[in-house]
């Protein structure tokens, strides 16, 4: 039976888009040809996949227009909207650029000189890929690019929250020969995403921990290895060394980033005693400049709430903590313009590690700020979460990387924030508790991990070659 799902427009709140998510056997045709394609896509190269990789690139620059335009109604902002291409594109030249070193095969021998071996990398036929929301185009690409490098097909399913770039994205991909028969892109729900799981090899799933727990057991069932890349909830850690403004800069712009709708935005910050007071008037006065753009779109540093149940959780995360005692010092609620919602550059004191603000997720431009006296005391509240994808530690810098080191997260950034960026061509990072399972996503582990290991061992037999 088909089935339509409905799709609201986070700007308007209205229902003006709709999305057909094919059936089972649809499914599995489609799945099926992508699998068909993957032997010749391997024995085009590394060289040649790349190729096709980089003609991607200007595929998307040919329909830029089209696919800016559906991710700013997909998310109800511009400029983040410009920075997934631009930053797709990137990451694609990047990753292109190290393919070649990432997944070199080995070769060596033994302490028996008898003995030698090949290392073969032989990739996983088809990968499926489950995004999220929040980035809708980095994220359902950001691990298909080192798939598909690494030699596999893949099959992506994006959320059901913005799915309006997949039909300008798919005609880009269309454009690109060998690409089309080892990349598509299928609209659908939660359902959709369990069928991929079923018909994959392997899965990159990104989204929150509730749904990552099911995929994971769905997976195992089916003996399958599943990557997770979950939520945090990242703190940063402000040291009496630091100077208030820098500090104040770092907490605001690693809170509101896409309106704090970020996995690895910092979502609570813990303030050395000497410059509390300091650092919270300046952090106040930034989100205070900060504004939301209701009007324009194209204005303003503030987009909507782009899921409107993450706006609940926003305003139940808000009561919870002013009916624990907490206090608002600007902001402190969702507000709702022409239907859409937007959440107020928020700052909260008096909090404390029972408020849910602190434990959970948040997801909004919220900054809950709470005073520590030691380092002891600021490593201890940090690590007083499930979660472990990344911290700030914002200080004189010798002191910082100590703190760093004790801090439990994959990514830690010393007197900046989510500088990954910049390094994960090499750097590796893993999550840590909750906030994910399997290999690292950058560096050449982001490549290797779509690579079972066959190891070719060779007995030097001197009776055989004489024949
Ligand atoms: P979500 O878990 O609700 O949905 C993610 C995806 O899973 C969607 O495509 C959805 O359709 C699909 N899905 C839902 N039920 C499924 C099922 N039973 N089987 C298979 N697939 C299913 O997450 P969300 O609300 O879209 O995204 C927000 C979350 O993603 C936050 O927790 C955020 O921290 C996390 N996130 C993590 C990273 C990271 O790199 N670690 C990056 C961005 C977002």
């Amino acid at each position: 039976m088909t089935r339509t799902i409905p799709i609201r427009n986070p700007r308007t709140g209205a229902n003006d888009y709709a999305i057909t998510p094919l059936d089972r056997g649809q499914l599995e045709a489609r799945c099926r040809k992508l699998r068909a394609g993957q032997a010749a896509w391997l024995a085009l190269g590394i060289e040649g996949r790349a190729k096709a990789m980089l003609e991607l690139c200007d595929a998307v620059d040919r329909h830029y227009d089209a696919i800016l335009a559906a991710l700013c109604a997909d998310t109800g902002r511009y400029e983040w909207s410009v920075n997934e291409i631009e930053g797709l594109k990137g990451i694609t030249r990047m990753r292109c650029a190290t393919a070649e070193e990432a997944l070199a095969e080995a070769s060596g021998g033994s302490s028996d000189p008898t003995l030698r071996f090949q290392q073969q990398h032989v990739p996983y036929e088809l990968v499926g890929i489950i995004s999220p929301w929040n980035y809708p185009l980095i994220l359902c690409m950001i691990d298909a690019i080192t798939a598909l490098l690494a030699g596999s097909a893949v099959a992506i399913k994006p959320s059901e929250v913005t799915p309006r770039f997949i039909q300008p994205f798919r005609a880009a991909i269309a454009e690109v020969e060998h690409l089309r028969d080892v990349l598509d892109v299928f609209e659908g729900d939660g359902e959709t995403g369990g069928m991929i799981v079923d018909l994959t090899d392997t899965l990159v799933f990104t989204g929150s921990v509730r749904t990552g727990r099911k995929v994971q057991e769905r997976a195992a069932s089916q003996f399958k290895t599943v990557f997770l890349e979950l939520g945090g909830s990242d703190p940063a850690v402000v040291l009496d060394s630091a100077e208030p403004d820098f500090a104040a800069e770092i907490i605001v712009r690693g809170s509101v980033e896409n309106s704090g709708q970020l996995c690895c935005a910092i979502e609570r910050v813990y303030v050395q005693r000497g410059v509390y007071d300091a650092v919270c008037e300046r952090v106040v006065s930034r989100m205070q400049a900060l504004r939301m753009n209701t009007d324009d779109i194209k204005e303003g540093e503030l987009g909507p709430i782009i899921f409107a149940r993450q706006a609940e959780i926003l305003r139940e995360q808000i009561a919870d903590a002013l009916a624990k005692g907490a206090r608002v010092l600007t902001g402190g609620k969702v507000v709702e313009h022409g239907g859409g919602l937007w959440c107020e550059p928020t700052v909260l004191v008096d909090v404390t590690q029972d408020m849910a603000i602190m434990r959970d997720e948040t997801f909004g431009p919220i900054v809950p700020i709470m005073a520590f006296d030691t380092e002891d005391e600021a490593v201890r509240l940090a690590n007083d979460t499930e979660f472990g994808l990344s911290a700030a530690v914002i200080g004189e810098e010798a002191k910082a990387i100590a703190i760093g080191g004790r801090i439990n997260a994959g990514g830690m950034w010393i007197n900046d924030f989510d500088t990954m960026g910049g390094v994960g061509a090499r750097a590796e990072k893993t999550a840590f508790g909750c906030s994910g399972l399997g290999g690292t996503r950058y560096g050449y582990g982001g490549f290797r991990r779509f690579l079972r290991k066959k190891a070719i061992v060779i007995r030097c037999c001197r009776s055989l070659s004489r024949m």
